[in-house]
């Protein structure tokens, strides 16, 4: 199930960050249980009475092939109609109406995709102080909202109205069984060749009702009588009104892909190595708790002797650190090269998504590591870890029963996960601890 996307527009200085914060909120920073991942500044999740959605602040997202202000707005609106359920259209009641918030309304005018048009800085609620505000009416898009994001003043009005907008969340109607692949990279690392070779694959037999969602084209087939669907996010490309060609665009995306899969496949161009934008594609699928498998693609352009897997491999492991779980795999789309190793390990990881630990074995797991590494004592006072369970799978959460939360250190959770993965592999997923207070 994918969440829906709320995206923020608007020229600079409306107050466009000041609102994402105000809508996100006090969130932890990091995500719980998975220390080290600090949350991205650009997408979060928010929540409102209940319901949950993505919030973007396309404000954020620097659009390189052009950096001229006007044409970078004309952009953030382009992306956000093509990519967002709902648009949260600011503009700045204090200085008013200017030329590029029409440009922007134009376009916004011309969509299927509810708007909402946000006034900012109105910290008086009084057309006295607000003297510009009726001027908004003439954009076209509705009654404007006034908002003080600085203040939080009308902000919980402005939300009821953005959940009263969003999509009925649509769940997926894939049996349980079936493993849904994510093909997700940054534009040209070779998705699309990947999907194809390995769908042209002997064995592997391609249903003929495809199934297409709005954000991406899922392609059911089987293998040896196991249920697969690729997520395509890169067909979508192609069928897509608009296309602007950054690779910021192609983020938003890979969320959504990732966000419906068991597995995700990180795509990434051999020749061009780990770039940020991989980096924090993987760092989505990390972070949203999926399988993963780190595909280095156009393999056969690399000119290569004994060691050169073994140090792009290295390379990897250095760039990505979050994800050392995910198996390495070198392939070429073009050639077929270790294609076939795609689905077998796409099995193999999936499985291991999938793992249920004894109670029985894990507290003997827990108790030995215990013995050969005692938790740290600051203060003096101990970490006691009584027992352990897990909780579910997809992935594998473990629930610990300690004396006092506070005591856990980083670097232990980091000892325990490596003895657990030392025992039972659990490659290519990751795995998370919560901490529970038991006196
Ligand atoms: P962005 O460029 O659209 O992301 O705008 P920012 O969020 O960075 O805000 C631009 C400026 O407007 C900053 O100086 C903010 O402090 C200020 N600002 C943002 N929201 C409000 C508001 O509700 N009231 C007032 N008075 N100022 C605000
Ligand atoms: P996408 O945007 O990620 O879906 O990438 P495409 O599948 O469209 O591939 C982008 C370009 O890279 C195309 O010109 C492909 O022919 C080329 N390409 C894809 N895979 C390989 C590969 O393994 N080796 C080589 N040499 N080229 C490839």
């Amino acid at each position: 199930m994918s969440k829906p996307i709320v995206a923020i527009v608007g020229r600079p200085n409306v107050g466009k960050s000041t609102l994402f914060n105000r809508i996100v909120g006090a969130r932890v920073a990091i995500v719980e249980g998975q220390p080290g991942i600090t949350r991205d500044r650009l997408y979060q999740e928010a929540e409102w009475s209940g319901r949950s959605f993505m919030l973007v602040d396309t404000g954020g997202i620097d659009f390189q092939e052009n950096d001229e202000i006007v044409s970078n707005v004309r952009h953030q609106a382009r992306l956000a109609i093509e990519e967002a359920d709902l648009v949260l259209f600011v503009v700045d009641a204090r200085s008013g109406l200017l030329g590029s918030d029409e440009e922007v309304a134009n376009i916004l005018r011309r969509t299927d995709t509810p708007v909402l048009l946000v006034a900012n800085k109105v910290e008086n609620f009084s057309l006295e102080d607000n003297p510009q505000f009726l001027e908004f009416y003439s954009l076209g898009l509705g009654e404007p909202i006034p908002v003080s994001a600085a203040e939080g003043k009308n902000t919980g009005d402005l939300l009821d109205q953005v959940i009263t907008l969003l999509p009925l969340e649509i769940k997926d109607d894939y049996d349980p069984d079936v493993i849904k692949i994510a093909v997700i990279g940054r534009p040209n690392v070779g998705k699309s060749s990947l999907v194809n070779s390995i769908l042209g694959q002997e064995r592997v037999i391609v249903s003929n009702v495809p199934g297409t969602t709005r954000d991406a084209i899922d392609t059911p087939f089987e293998r040896d009588d196991k249920h697969y669907v690729l997520i395509d996010t890169a067909g979508i490309r192609r069928k897509s009104r608009i296309y602007i060609s950054t690779e910021k665009y192609s983020v938003l995306r890979s969320l959504k892909a990732i966000d419906r899969s068991d597995v995700a496949l990180i795509v990434l161009d051999a020749e061009e190595g780990v770039t940020d934008q991989d980096k924090r594609i993987a760092g989505y699928a990390h972070e949203k708790g999926k399988a993963s498998i780190i595909i280095i693609n156009k393999w056969d352009l690399i000119e290569k002797d004994d060691h050169t897997m073994s140090i792009f491999t290295r390379k990897i492991r250095e760039e990505m650190g979050f994800i050392t779980y995910a198996p390495v795999l070198f392939i070429s789309a073009l050639t077929r090269q270790r294609v076939h190793r795609v689905l077998e390990l796409v099995d193999y990881v999936s499985e291991q998504h999938s793992l249920r630990i004894a109670t029985a074995n894990l507290n003997t797991l827990i108790r030995e590591a215990l013995l050969h590494n005692a938790p740290p004592a600051p203060k003096g006072k101990r970490l006691k870890i009584y027992y352990a369970t897990q909780k579910s799978v997809k992935p594998p959460t473990y629930i610990l029963f300690v004396n006092d939360p506070e005591l856990m250190h980083f670097s232990y959770l980091r000892y325990l996960e490596n003895q657990l993965r030392l025992a039972y592999g659990l490659e290519g997923t990751p795995i998370i601890f919560k901490l529970r207070r038991r006196s």
